[in-house]
């Protein structure tokens, strides 16, 4: 018997989780995104939108599957 949840392909984003190169508040985005993402805390641009794989201005912390 077929298990489903092995035929699901596996997402092409994740949640990764970027710390802000200004002010060091860490914050969980997408690492596909459309649009640009901000920090929270200072406004800083965390990620910009390249119409893919978001080009990550922070430093990535960790990667949530
Ligand atoms: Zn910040």
């Amino acid at each position: 018997m077929v298990k489903w949840i092995e035929i699901i392909p596996r997402p092409r984003s994740n949640f990764i989780r970027v710390k802000c190169s200004e002010c060091g508040n860490e914050q969980i985005m997408f690492n596909y995104t459309s649009m640009s993402i901000h920090c929270n805390v200072c406004g800083a641009v965390l990620a910009e939108s390249t119409g893919g794989k978001a080009n990550i201005k922070g430093e990535i912390v960790n990667i949530l599957e």
